[in-house]
């Protein structure tokens, strides 16, 4: 195959590694890595008559693709749990879930991790992706998230059970448990999810079971990630050599010293918890919920801060795939939230986004960084995250995206695009319709119907009467 060349001219280049921008810098690519940083001479780096592609960086940042550890493909801008667990067969949930893939991707989020979706739906978007049947970014993924019946997952009474369409596999003995890693990894999964309880306020797995699923996990040559809140199951994971966590929102001291020596990354994945407070109007979440969820906001802002003071490594997860975090929108706005939450620069955040989740996309040594050798993941930012991170999301500032060496384009209309997975509540209303609510003065209204008319008794005629009325109200 013949040899492409593609160079980045000029632009200020942050590598993803915590050292100071280099202003006025060229990146040259050959084929799929980086193959120099600095000043490039085109006579002497490229070879006379090679394809070479030449993109202007000037007055913008050049920096690594992100990469987003926590983004659930299957769940197709769900509002609720049973959306997410019940509705949409899996070919037309396949379907939405390769058709929203794209926007992640022209979001600047080069690399994404599925930590748990419906069915083996994530791997084979993998596979689409690899093959070039769907155009989105690198991706790992887990399947089924592994439960007990005290787990994120298990939300429902046992008289429905977890079912086949669920994002949880319930599996409440250590047998259940193996037999349950052994089939994820013969379906082709990179990673295994583990669901702890939903808040943190218990563990939801023993610390033995934690181990026990690390060790089989690392055995068959698979990562293994939790759904951890509370203090108990955070040590614990990090006891049983987890490769990456999720959430820690209540740590003591204990923990946070274990985690920080483990150096295994933390990905908070705020970005979701954060959106349904800020945005509690908007979305019309329920009082109860957004007052549950700002005292754990509170508690994980005061968590993270002392983690990131004991030197706890972090990456980025967003929960993409709710309906407060759609795809393609607001990834980058997590470095955002881990600067708000823990502290750290800009140009930490960056890290954690770009470097910190190359171990997640099984890849830790060549992604995440801009440097010679590593694979030409890279975004071109019309502003200065380091200024302000927000330009990372704001629409239209990420101005190129180059995978794997190549310039990727996308639909115009790419960001107005949202597809979504069918949600069918078999509704009947959910306001108490009482007489007093509805006839507020105690008097029936003058627009109900005339019983005595000549139409008596013609019940299907009597609705039609009742429906028109209710269209065109009495005038005044
Ligand atoms: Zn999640």
């Amino acid at each position: 195959m013949a040899e492409t060349y593609l160079l980045i001219e000029n632009g200020t280049v942050i590598d993803g590694d915590l050292n100071p921008p280099i202003e006025d810098c060229d990146v040259l690519v050959r084929n799929a890595r980086i193959i120099k940083v600095g000043k490039v001479d085109i006579e002497t780096d490229v070879p006379r008559g090679a394809d070479l592609t030449r993109v202007d960086a000037r007055g913008k940042t050049v920096m690594p693709g992100l990469i987003d550890i926590h983004c659930h493909m299957t769940y197709g801008l769900a509002r609720t749990e049973e959306e997410i667990s019940m509705y949409t067969p899996p070919e037309l949930r396949t379907l939405i879930a390769a058709a929203n893939i794209e926007k992640v991707l022209a979001a600047g989020v080069t690399s994404i991790s599925q930590p748990g979706g419906s069915y083996f739906i994530g791997v084979g978007l993998r596979e689409g992706i690899r093959r070039g049947l769907i155009h989105g970014p690198r991706m790992t993924t887990a399947g089924r998230y592994l439960t007990t019946s005290n787990g994120l997952t298990d939300w429902f009474p046992d008289s429905t059970g977890v079912p086949d369409s669920s994002t949880g596999r319930l599996t409440n003995t250590k047998d259940a448990m193996i037999d349950e890693i052994r089939r994820q990894k013969k379906g082709g999964v990179d990673l295994i999810k583990l669901a702890d309880s939903p808040f943190g306020d218990f563990q939801a797995f023993t610390d033995d079971e934690l181990k026990m699923c690390a060790d089989l996990a690392h055995q068959l040559n698979l990562k293994i990630t939790i759904h951890a809140r509370g203090d108990g199951e955070m040590n614990a994971a990090v006891n049983a050599g987890f490769d990456h966590i999720m959430h820690g929102n209540h740590m003591s001291e204990a923990t946070i010293e274990n985690l920080a020596k483990s150096q295994i990354p933390l990905a908070p994945t705020q970005l979701l918890m954060h959106h349904v407070v800020e945005f509690a109007e908007e979305s019309r979440a329920r009082h109860s919920i957004v007052e549950a969820t700002k005292r754990m906001n509170d508690a994980t802002m005061d968590s993270l801060h002392r983690a990131y003071k004991a030197g706890v490594k972090f990456a980025m997860g967003t929960d993409s795939g709710f309906a407060l975090v759609p795809y393609g929108q607001w990834h980058a706005r997590e470095l955002e939230m881990l600067m708000m939450y823990t502290g750290m620069s800009s140009l930490e955040a960056i890290q954690a986004g770009t470097k910190n989740g190359a171990n997640a996309m099984g890849l830790p040594d060549d992604l995440g960084v801009i440097a010679e050798g590593k694979l030409a993941d890279i975004i071109i930012v019309n502003g200065d995250p380091l200024k302000d991170i927000r330009v990372l999301y704001q629409p239209g500032k990420v101005e190129t995206v180059i995978l794997n060496g190549e310039v990727q384009s996308f639909p115009d209309d790419i960001r107005s695009r949202f597809i979504r997975n069918d949600y069918l509540p078999h509704e009947y209303g959910w306001e108490l319709i009482t007489y007093e609510r509805v006839y507020e003065g105690g008097e029936i209204p003058k627009t109900q119907l005339d019983w005595s008319g000549e139409q008596r008794g013609d019940v299907l005629n009597d609705l039609r009467k009742l429906t028109k009325l209710a269209a065109e109200p009495a005038a005044e």
